[in-house]
């Protein structure tokens, strides 16, 4: 939890947070952007190089196709324009890990611009705008440890030099860490439905640099702003920034400044602390790229890549609440991953009541997975095996509780339905025959102008006798025992 300095609610309502968000997203092409090294998570260091990707003097970059196609997909998932014609440009900067002296990525013609991302605010949505998507090329990592002589040295690993990422810069439209939240959770889902990134917060695979500054209520102009850098989770982002607004709001109201800086966050002590000033873009001494020609992303490509525009969970969404009769809410969760909405569809198509699979979803699983703190995807029920469950619920052949009890013992295994319906004896609800027998007998001998009709061979009235039996054992007969026991003793 971020620990805030001390102030007072009255003078943090006295002030607006105006928040914008930079995030890094790394695709998933086999090769680098500019050479043909493997972009390969793991290897060993310095493996995956070549002149172009050290930086050595005279290599040349040769564009990715590949990257161009998966960037622009992102950004037409994130509603950007994407413009015909984007140039790279040399972003110049000292860093160990970036031997030419500059990395290339894009200013002021980015790859794409005019954006938006809609997320969910009270009972509508709100709109925050995506001014850029443009390409770049990734630095190499410092290491500080896990190698010998680690206590003296750092060594550069430059496996990641020159892997492509795309780098999506919001708008200042967040006025919470809520939104911010909101934000990149949508983001997120949309780049993962999109197939162009893992968006793995671990391997680094998606990075998220917020601005934030504060201004009075009512105030037009923006508040000097920080920047909080390379927060590893969502929820940090959101502790981070909390604390940040904390602070800022503190600052100003003791009579300070904030000075434009870049801070970073301290996940164990909920506090964020100054890295260094900010830069600002003229430091880069930003200048097109003489080694690449413009790039050119003309109507007929960008048809071309639009066509392989998925689903987008939005739309999904609003799909599946028409075609399963599922709530929003319920919509967002089995959307959460493309892998999972799959899941759900084919579980929802071939089990016999789709409605029934997503009313399990919705109870019995989504209840059980909040009590232990799992998501979705950590679920010991697979969908398959929510479709297995409804169907022997729909057939009758265990009831609601014998369910709810199967499902307790698969979290408590930690296993999936249909092994631990296999390792129960495969359990069918009520074979308590003499109890049934004795119904069926009550039933016949109560109804005997039905019993009559049936001996006169109207042999469907014992459907009237089956619905009897089942409202006497207040639904916990198998029907299908039923049916045979009826069968039995109407024959006699
Ligand atoms: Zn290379």
């Amino acid at each position: 939890m971020a620990t805030t300095p001390d102030t007072s609610l009255a003078a943090r309502a006295k002030y607006e947070p105006v928040i914008g968000l930079e995030v890094h997203v790394q695709l998933l092409t086999a090769t680098k952007i500019f050479c043909s090294c493997s972009t390969r998570f793991g290897n060993p260091p310095n493996t995956n190089v070549c002149p172009v990707c050290l930086g050595l003097p005279g290599a040349l970059p040769v564009l990715n196709r590949r990257a161009v196609e998966f960037a622009a997909l992102a950004a037409m998932a994130l509603n950007c324009r994407v413009n015909e014609t984007s140039i790279f440009a040399r972003k110049n900067y000292f860093y160990p890990d970036l031997p030419k002296g500059y990395q290339i990525s894009q200013y002021d013609k980015p790859l794409a611009e005019f954006g938006r991302i809609d997320i969910p605010a009270g009972s509508g949505t709100r709109k925050i705008g995506i001014t850029r998507v443009h390409l770049e090329e990734d630095a190499g990592k410092s290491l500080h440890e896990g190698f010998a002589d680690s206590a003296n040295a750092t060594a550069i690993d430059l496996n990641r030099s020159g892997v492509p990422l795309i780098e999506i810069v919001s708008e200042p439209d967040m006025a919470s860490p809520d939104e911010a939240y909101e934000y990149l959770t949508r983001l997120k889902e949309i780049i993962l439905y999109t197939g162009v990134s893992d968006c793995n917060m671990e391997e680094g695979s998606l990075r998220c640099d917020a601005n934030v500054s504060v201004r009075p209520r009512g105030q037009k102009e923006f508040g000097t702003k920080t920047e909080v850098k390379n927060v590893n989770s969502f929820r940090f982002i959101r502790e981070a920034l909390e604390y940040e607004i904390e602070r800022q709001v503190s600052v100003l109201e003791s009579g300070g400044r904030i000075s434009q800086e870049t801070r970073l966050y301290n996940p164990n002590e909920g506090k964020t602390y100054s890295m260094r000033s900010k830069e600002q873009a003229h430091d880069y001494r930003y200048f097109p790229e003489p080694d690449l020609l413009p790039l050119v992303v003309d109507e007929k490509w960008r048809a071309e890549i639009r066509s392989r525009l998925p689903e987008l969970p939005e739309g999904r969404r609003a799909r599946m609440v028409a075609e399963y009769g599922i709530s929003e809410r319920d919509a967002q969760v089995l959307t959460s991953t493309r892998a999972m909405a799959d899941q759900f569809e084919t579980a929802a198509k071939a089990a016999k009541s789709p409605k029934r699979v997503a009313n399990l979803v919705q109870s019995e699983l989504a209840g059980r997975l909040k009590a232990k703190n799992l998501e979705i995807a950590e679920s010991p029920i697979s969908m398959a095996g929510v479709a297995l469950s409804a169907d022997l619920v729909e057939s009758g052949t265990i009831s609601s509780k014998m369910l709810k009890d199967l499902f307790d013992l698969c979290f408590e295994r930690g296993k999936d339905f249909p092994k631990v319906y296999e390792q129960e004896g495969r359990p069918q609800q009520s074979s308590d025959t003499a109890g049934l027998e004795k119904i069926i007998d009550e039933a016949i001998s109560a109804n005997p102008r039905q019993l009559e009709q049936y001996r006169a061979g109207k042999k469907t009235i014992i459907g009237f006798f089956v619905g009897q039996v089942m409202k006497a054992s207040k639904g916990q007969g198998n029907p299908q025992l039923i049916n045979e026991l009826l069968t039995k003793k109407l024959e006699s």
